[in-house]
């Protein structure tokens, strides 16, 4: 018998999509073009809350709000269950320089997010001009491999069946249903279909139901590259935003500098400029970091939408066909919320947010 869904795609928002549906008693398949969860959601930084939030549209703090508040426990139950840490670690959020300082403080009262003057001391260890420097003690990060590594191990041990390098080619329709769909491992016959693609949705929208059709999700790649150093634990105590670039540091010592944003299509290879830039920025905001090796640089490409809004919807003809894709530079900050609404639009059940803003339909 297939499964009650087939899921197509493995990064944050198909696995957690998956974790919820689960929780309702279905049964899933879960088909990846490559390998599993090793996208757009292995390659980004894991802060989990938007760069400068109060410059983004308000659908987006909805479901970051919701999505902190789901961590800590999503943190806990994965380790129990797979002995896997997604070291969800609240290391608070530095921003260098707030020309918007009022929107800022609004945001945080507004929010219920403590922010706090940033003092002489804590800008004793950079080097850069700040300007209304704040600091946001509550904000988290999250190892985004080792949440991907968790979360596909638990769904393994739920009996998730799991197809890896198995590409979603064609769907078949007949009354305004998908009966059956060809994948690179043949064709299946499906009851419910999601799509979780992240960056490739957009094009696969359109090579499955054309360009004539309403509402086409206008998801499109935009590349983002990221150096790794060696560094030691405790040497940066918490993250740091200058400038819209980024420092993290991992529990190990390990500090990740971040991120570019470029367009280049589906392309995303490393590059040298791209590595000499982002070495430029981290051994200049944090000088001390010069003593310690690269050790990784990698690109990814980011589900890209015009106001960063995702894509959480029932298709409004096909009546097996849904879509939670679209998240742009915020997926992990997002992604519990984002599953949970999809899961409760599904089982008809109440919302905890207005879904109208995610709709096919809507300006994103
Ligand atoms: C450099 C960088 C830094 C980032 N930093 C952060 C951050 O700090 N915080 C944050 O919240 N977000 C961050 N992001 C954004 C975040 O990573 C993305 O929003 C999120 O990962 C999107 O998740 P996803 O599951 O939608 O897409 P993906 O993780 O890309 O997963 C989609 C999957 O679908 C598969 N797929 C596509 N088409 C098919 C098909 N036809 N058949 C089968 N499988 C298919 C793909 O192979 C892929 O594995 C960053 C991104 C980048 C690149």
């Amino acid at each position: 018998m297939f499964s009650d869904f087939t899921i197509i795609g493995s990064g944050i928002n198909g696995l957690l999509t998956a974790r919820e549906l689960i929780k309702a008693g279905a049964t899933i398949t879960i088909i990846e073009k490559n390998q599993f969860g090793k996208e757009a959601s292995w390659a980004g930084g894991g802060i989990l809350l938007p760069l400068y939030p109060w410059r983004q549209a308000q659908a987006i703090t909805e479901l970051v709000k919701i999505s902190i508040k789901l961590y800590p426990n999503l943190n806990t139950e994965l380790l129990s269950h797979t002995g896997i840490d997604p070291e969800w670690t609240q290391c608070g959020l530095f921003i260098t320089k707030n020309p918007d300082l009022k929107l800022a403080t609004n945001w945080c009262e507004d929010n219920l997010f403590t922010c706090l003057p940033g003092t002489e001391v804590q800008l004793q260890a950079f080097n850069t001009d700040a300007l209304n420097p704040i600091w946001l003690p509550e904000i988290a990060q999250t190892r985004n491999p080792y949440l991907l590594a968790a979360l596909l191990q638990e769904l393994k041990s739920k009996k998730v069946v799991f197809l890896e390098h198995c590409s979603l080619q064609n769907i078949h329709t007949a009354n305004n249903q998908i009966e059956t769909i060809t994948t690179t491992h043949g064709k299946k016959a499906v009851n419910q279909i999601i799509l979780t693609t992240g960056a490739w949705t957009g094009e696969l929208w359109q090579h499955l139901f054309g360009t004539s059709q309403m509402n086409i999700p206008e998801i499109y790649p935009v590349k983002g590259q990221m150096l790794l150093f060696d560094a030691k634990p405790d040497l940066l105590p918490h993250m740091i935003l200058d400038d819209g670039r980024y420092l993290i540091p991992r529990r190990d010592g390990k500090i990740l500098a971040g991120s570019t944003v470029e367009t280049a299509g589906f392309e995303k290879q490393a590059t040298s400029d791209a590595k000499q830039q982002l070495y430029n920025f981290a051994t200049r905001l944090f000088p001390v970091l010069a003593d310690f090796p690269v050790t990784h640089h990698w690109a990814g490409l980011r589900p890209g939408t015009q106001h960063g809004i995702p894509y959480i919807d029932k298709h409004p003809e096909i009546t097996n066909l849904y879509i939670n894709a679209g998240h742009f530079r915020n997926g992990l900050a997002m992604g519990p919320a984002s599953a949970k609404l999809l899961t409760d639009l599904i089982l008809n059940q109440p919302t905890s947010i207005d879904p109208a803003p995610y709709q096919l339909s809507a300006q994103h």
